[in-house]
């Protein structure tokens, strides 16, 4: 191991090209095997035709995702062979899914690494270069015997990879994700997650707990817990359950932490002590994003979602009760399997009568392997699926407008994160002398507790601190704003 690690180290001048194509999960797994390799003498670059190492961090939750991925690596083939000496690795949940399609359909792959062996990627590197054979390593453990609550040491390993957190190479560390759980046990028909990314495990809570410390010590403010299925977290301590409610309180009270969210939740798993918690717990962020796929029960039962529609809409109202202000997002699957015309219409009455502040759509594309892939039909055409797509999003843009346009002259929270995507452009040319000057240049960008984005004009000074916006105009995407009080007020933490 020691002259592995060490002959990689020597590398102190190689570039690393590392593409994330997927979730928070694995944008996630890329900081933290970006961490690694920065470590290992590794630089990262954002140009893979220069890279000596091109990492492509997949997804397999959608074909075109994985369409993608082979798109990438026909680019990266013509590059590797002018320079054959290049290492070139899928790794991720594509890698663990569809390794042998991969190692067929591009041989030029020299490094296979699924989501769960992540923490092994200096190995594979260090073996690639030194036999200049194809790497792998693959999670095939899959047994779900073992009770949830007590499925911890087979993952011990990848946890190293969490704990040994670093500050992220581009320096941004005021928003955090910190990974609460692994994998999924719900097998929902149509999802390719419980194959890629094994059974649920939750992570010890000292350990997370551990890890958010470091974080704030680095100067993180917020954090967001991840999880397939976050809310169903379970974890056996001293002869006692921690549930995610209890994982909650503990993170809490870290010091120098100021915001806490959540993602994903499985609505037929939410409980009222997390609903609880959040209403309590000052640091915990009046938004959730509770995936519905479908308005319709006959598509829920095939898609093996234990709730129904009204289920779910009693769920969200007692929520809206016990959180008032609570803004809410979702994931949405049009087109799937025997989806009718009055299925549709049934989701279009549920997104209406919820308002959620926004959504995500997706036409359902059959997954290879999946139960839905073995037994449902994929049936629905695919103009159909694009007609009823459309009108999922023609809805949400006008309910994302309404949302936003309801919080014209309220005064909300802000999270300052930097300058606005038009501000950095603006300040691009004027550095380069395109132009004297730019209003734009002063905007500055950040969150609301309810996960709406506000841009508004301030100093550079500001950023990395909370301060109050009045909100004074609206899109469908973002709060327009100025700072209460005018120019030069004081943040407010
Ligand atoms: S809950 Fe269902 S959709 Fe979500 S990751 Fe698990 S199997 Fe996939």
């Amino acid at each position: 191991m020691f002259c592995r690690l060490t002959r990689v180290t020597h590398s102190m001048s190689k570039r690393v090209y590392l593409e994330t194509m997927g979730c928070q999960m694995n944008k996630l797994d890329s900081e933290l095997v970006l961490g690694q390799l920065c470590r290992l003498g590794y630089a990262p670059t954002d140009d893979f035709r220069r890279a000596d190492l091109v990492l492509l961090n997949t997804c397999s939750v959608r074909q075109h995702a994985e369409d993608k991925v082979y798109s990438r690596l026909g680019e990266v083939a013509r590059i590797k062979r002018e320079r054959p000496e290049m290492v070139v690795g899928v790794i991720g949940c594509m890698a663990e899914r569809d390794h042998q399609g991969i190692q067929r359909k591009a041989p030029h792959v020299d490094l296979l690494c699924g989501p769960g062996n992540l923490n092994q990627i200096g190995d594979l590197l260090a073996e690639v270069l030194d036999t200049r054979q194809r790497a792998i390593a693959l999670e095939h453990d899959r047994s779900r015997r073992t009770p949830k609550d007590r499925r911890t040491l087979e993952h011990d390993s990848i946890e190293s990879l969490d704990l040994s957190r670093t500050a992220p190479p581009d320096g941004n560390v005021l928003q955090a994700y910190v990974r609460v759980q692994r994998g999924c046990d719900k097998f929902c028909t149509y999802c390719v997650v419980p194959y890629t990314r094994g059974p649920e495990r939750s992570r010890p809570p000292a350990n997370i707990v551990d890890e958010v410390r470091k974080l704030a010590d680095m100067g993180t403010r917020e954090v967001t817990l991840l999880g397939q299925t976050v809310n169903s977290y379970l974890y056996a301590e001293n002869g006692r359950t921690v549930r995610f409610a209890d994982l909650l309180e503990r993170v809490h009270e870290v010091g120098g932490i100021e915001r806490i969210r959540f993602v994903t939740s499985y609505p037929g798993d939410f409980t009222d002590d997390i609903l609880q918690a959040m209403r309590d717990l000052p640091k915990v962020c009046e938004y959730l994003s509770l995936p519905a796929q479908s308005g319709s029960n006959a598509v829920l039962r095939r898609m093996r979602r234990d709730y129904t529609a009204e289920q779910y809409l009693e769920l969200v109202d007692k929520a809206r009760r016990m959180v008032p202000g609570i803004s809410l997002s979702s994931d949405f699957i049009v087109g799937f399997s025997g989806e009718t015309e009055e299925d549709h219409q049934a989701t279009l009455a549920l997104i209406e009568r919820i308002r959620y502040k926004n959504i995500f759509m997706f036409k359902y594309s059959n997954r290879p392997n999946t139960k839905a892939d073995r037994v449902l039909p994929d049936d629905v055409p695919y103009r159909v699926k694009q007609r009823r797509h459309s009108e999922l999003m023609a809805l949400q843009h006008r309910l994302s407008i309404e949302h936003h346009r309801a919080m014209i002259g309220r005064r909300v929270e802000v999270l300052v994160e930097g300058p606005s995507k038009p501000a950095l452009k603006a300040r691009q040319a004027v550095e380069a002398g395109k132009v004297k000057t730019s209003r734009r240049a002063d905007q500055l960008t950040g969150h609301t507790r309810g996960d709406e984005i506000v841009v508004f004009a301030g100093p550079d000074s500001l950023i990395g601190r909370f301060v109050t916006v009045e909100v004074t105009d609206a899109s469908p995407l973002t709060l327009q704003g100025m700072l209460a009080g005018g120019p030069g007020v004081s943040p407010i933490r």
